[in-house]
């Protein structure tokens, strides 16, 4: 079996006329963590959509282990197991945690009580809110909350965009440690970000997307230490 999870390959995505993805390529393996950085507008979410089923390439593959999903509608890409915790987090605000939980499972068969301990345990506070309704939760919560929807589907790549967007800064930094727990567990994680430090702290490696291209792809060490990367995701001069 091939060890690359998630290849994209030359994938071109258009809002009308407009072209949001100009022919990006990048590939996932298994149990990495990696991460697309970009400003405000460079197409991370579009990337991130196109992946899901949501936005369709005009040309381009992208494929799970080596199977192309490109064509498939989004339950099936889910079914497959893709899932994303998207921006702006998307939780059923009137059902409660735990309820919003098991729709994340709604793919799988068979108990799912392993589950809820596992995610209980990596968001603890999820297990003292279980029966509260779930838009009554921080944004943070949320976020979490979003996450653990997403694991429940036991994803072969885990998409997440921008988990610390509207979070404070205190549960941001709770949010990826355990998502460093989340990949030391075995999960792969495609993760996009605009808040660079944290993404390059947790990812192995990194591809930067300026304006629909992708400009720099490399281990996270080595994009950190660049002065382009320094001087316009890291808050250089
Ligand atoms: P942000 O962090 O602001 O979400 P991003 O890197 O995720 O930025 P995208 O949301 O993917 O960027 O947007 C990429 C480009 O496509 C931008 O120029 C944006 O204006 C445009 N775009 C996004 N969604 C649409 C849409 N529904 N219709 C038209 N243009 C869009």
């Amino acid at each position: 079996m091939t060890d690359t999870v998630l290849e994209l390959r030359d994938v071109h995505v258009f809002y009308g006329n407009i072209e949001a993805l100009k022919g990006i390529s990048l590939e996932v393996r298994r149990g990495e963590c990696v991460t697309l950085i970009g400003s405000n507008g460079a197409g991370k979410t579009t990337t991130l959509r196109a992946i899901a089923g949501l936005n369709r390439p005009r040309s381009g593959t992208i494929s799970l282990e080596g199977r192309p999903i490109h064509s498939l509608p989004a339950h099936a890409i889910v079914a497959l197991g893709v899932s994303q915790a998207p921006e702006g987090r998307h939780v059923f605000p009137a059902m409660s945690v735990r309820e919003n939980l098991e729709m994340g499972a709604f793919t799988r068969k068979g108990s799912t009580s392993d589950d809820f301990d596992r995610i209980y345990s990596l968001f603890p506070v999820l297990s003292e809110r279980a029966k509260q309704a779930a838009g009554t939760l921080s944004g943070g919560e949320q976020q979490m909350l979003a996450i653990g929807r997403a694991l429940m589907a036991h994803p072969k790549v885990l998409l997440l965009d921008e988990p610390s967007l509207g979070v404070s800064p205190v549960l941001t930094q709770r949010i990826y440690e355990t998502l460093r727990q989340i990949n030391e567990q075995g999960t792969t994680i495609l993760l996009v970000e605009q808040n660079a430090n944290m993404a390059l702290d947790l990812a192995d490696r990194g591809y930067v997307l300026e304006t629909g291209t992708i400009v720099l792809a490399d281990a996270t060490d080595t994009l950190r230490s660049s002065p382009d990367v320094r001087r316009a995701y890291l808050g250089e001069s």
